[in-house]
């Protein structure tokens, strides 16, 4: 993924809500993204789970995955470990951005199942 300039968004507020199964983010602009922990498992921007780069963001279904660490990686991502042991998944602030699932933000191409 592309990498951090000041022009970004950063988290200030990462609340994992495990009774949820979803992981809420607080950005520095006041925005909260509200990701549904499958759906961002389905989501994970490892190599493994999205094949080559320069093709959009691909979901991955999988079984029921817990999230059991999350990681800072630089000032620009976050390592989600899930409790799969799938742990290769380096989500940068832009990539978290883009996959927002909320009415504004949602990425086009995405069917409404997988959200
Ligand atoms: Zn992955
Ligand atoms: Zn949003």
């Amino acid at each position: 993924m592309t990498t951090y300039t000041a022009h970004n968004h950063w988290p200030v507020d990462v609340n994992l809500v495990e009774a949820e199964d979803r992981l809420a983010i607080t950005w520095d602009d006041d925005h909260v993204s509200d990701y549904p922990l499958r759906y961002l498992r389905g989501f994970c921007p490892c190599a493994n789970c999205q094949g080559h780069s320069g093709e959009p963001p691909k979901f991955v279904p999988t079984n029921n995955e817990h999230i059991s660490d999350i990681m800072p990686v630089g000032n620009y991502a976050m390592t989600i470990v899930w409790d799969s042991g799938h742990d290769t998944g380096i989500y940068s602030f832009d990539w978290l951005r883009e996959l927002c699932p909320c009415e504004e933000h949602k990425p086009a191409g995405i069917p409404a199942e997988q959200r």
